[in-house]
């Protein structure tokens, strides 16, 4: 055969899905896999329509199969495998291929990849996916950059695979070479400062207030039919109802609690600390992975600090549930600001123009931080597409208004009651600074002329001035 639409290298988790998905939606699909028994599997496995997977043994196969310019999508494990397969590929491509990577790329190694790949005649595309398993099968959320013209030719392919929002495809091209793999990357750090953030407020409910799990599930079933609508919050329900049916009590307490990660969360802090931009729940939300990781350390801390008083474990009343409740809601958007402006300084410094509305329509469906609080916040970013920052759009101030009293008490509650709560009082503290015409700052560039004769600026004159520190105003 080489009629096939696209090719498709990788089918573990992920790219099987994929292919999966593609055929179901009518596109012949070349696949491959480095274990060839995984290709054979997957294929034996298709009952689809005729013509819609073929098996390929090799590259060369692969290469061979599919109607040029070939749109080849690689999805394997981020990182030397992507290189390798680049090499391994390299000599069966004609200039005007188009290899995909689909994986987690780290978007520099995406930029790095491009130049090469164009210098030697190939169009290349990072092409961000989330959605997870079920995503990739049904429908994920897919966020593209590369050559436009590129884009263009697996649009079709890419818009019928995708989820759907109100009858809109959530895919998109974003920009050009690293764009599609740096929101993919800024998304997934702001899935990690979620999920941080609803851990925080489980724990609070569960140490604090003493609630059973299912009963946590029960108040997030119902915050599911509110402006917290999101599917974290709807799966963090089903986690808390679910049973183990081994110990036969709720499966969260036989979860051992070391959080993992692959690394696009810290990628995307250390991005926003390179860049000089504010992501302090990102960045919170890694370091509280990091430090639940260290469970010896933990246990041999606590053994110490016996003496310091616990959760009293009171009963919790419908006021306190619509305070957390409020704080949630307070703390995600302070998390969608950091995100955002993370994404509007990046695309100034990379030259991509990233349309912040279109990324926010394309997150409504099909990715792991879909929720109904993208709503506001795509509209927010067409009517104005330069805001300088979420806070300042009209629907989001009036929320933010609403709930910054539920998260100052949540916060003050964890605080004294040594429940961490990291994201949700970095979130506060970062809607604190935004909202502070005059800062502490002034404190810090007078230290800095203190020791360093660094200079400062005066609120009263231009210029570059020194302290009188040493007796004498410079
Ligand atoms: P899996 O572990 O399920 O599959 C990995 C695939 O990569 C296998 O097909 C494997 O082949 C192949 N592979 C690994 N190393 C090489 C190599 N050196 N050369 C060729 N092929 C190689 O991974 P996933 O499907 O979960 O993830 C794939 C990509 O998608 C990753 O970048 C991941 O971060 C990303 N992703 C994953 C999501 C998820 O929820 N799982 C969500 C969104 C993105 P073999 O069978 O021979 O080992």
């Amino acid at each position: 055969m080489s009629g096939a639409d696209i090719g498709l290298i990788g089918l573990g988790v992920m790219g099987r899905n994929l292919a999966l998905n593609m055929a179901d939606h009518g596109y012949r699909v070349a696949v491959h896999n480095r274990t060839q028994s995984v290709t054979d599997d997957v294929v034996g496995g298709f009952s689809g329509n005729d013509g819609g997977l073929t098996g390929c043994r090799s590259l060369a196969e692969l290469v061979a199969a599919i109607r040029p310019p070939r749109p080849i999508v690689m999805m394997v494990k981020a990182g030397d495998p992507v290189d390798e397969l680049i090499a391994a590929m390299r000599p069966h491509l004609e200039p005007g291929d188009i290899p995909i990577d689909a994986g987690n790329a780290n978007f520099h190694n995406t930029i790095r990849r491009s130049a090469a790949l164009k210098e030697a005649g190939f169009a290349y595309l990072g092409v961000g996916v989330s959605g997870g398993e079920e995503g990739a099968r049904r429908g994920p959320s897919i966020m593209a950059g590369g050559p436009r013209e590129a884009f263009q030719r697996v649009e079709p392919i890419l818009n019928a695979i995708a989820a759907e929002y109100d009858g809109e495809p959530c895919a998109a091209w974003l920009g050009a070479d690293g764009a599609g793999h740096f929101v993919k990357s800024v998304h997934n750090g702001i899935e990690y400062a979620e999920m941080q953030l609803i851990a925080e407020i489980y724990e609070i409910m569960r140490t604090a207030f003493a609630m059973r799990p299912a009963d946590i599930g029960d108040v997030f079933g119902q915050w599911n039919q509110g402006p917290l609508e999101s599917y974290l919050v709807e799966i963090t329900a089903a986690i808390l109802a679910t049973e183990d049916a081994a110990s036969g009590g709720p499966i969260i307490d036989v979860i051992v609690d070391k959080a993992g990660q692959k690394g696009t969360g810290r990628w995307t802090a250390i991005e926003a600390l390179q860049l000089g931009l504010p992501a302090p729940s990102i960045d919170a939300a890694v370091v509280a992975r990091v430090i639940s990781a260290r469970k010896a350390d933990r246990l041999a801390t606590e053994a110490l600090y016996q003496t310091i008083d616990r959760p009293s474990g009171k009963p919790i009343d419908d006021a306190v549930i619509a305070m957390l409740e409020g704080a949630l809601l307070g703390g995600r958007i302070a998390m969608y600001a950091q995100g955002f402006g993370l994404m509007a300084g990046a695309s100034q410094t990379y030259g991509w123009d990233l349309p912040l509305s279109t990324i926010a329509r394309i997150w409504r469906a099909g990715c792991i931080i879909r929720s109904r609080l993208l709503n506001p916040i795509a509209a927010a970013f067409a009517e104005t597409p330069n805001l300088p920052n979420l806070f300042t759009a009209t629907d989001l101030a009036g929320m933010m208004i609403h709930s910054h009293e539920a998260m100052r008490k949540t916060a003050a509650l964890a605080l004294a009651q040594g429940i961490p709560a990291p994201a949700q009082c970095s979130a506060l503290a970062y809607f604190d600074g935004m909202r502070q015409g005059r800062s502490s700052a002034a404190m810090i560039q007078a230290q800095r002329d203190f020791f360093g004769a660094h200079s400062f600026k005066r609120t009263d004159r231009d210029g570059d001035h020194h302290g009188p520190w040493g007796g004498t105003d410079a």
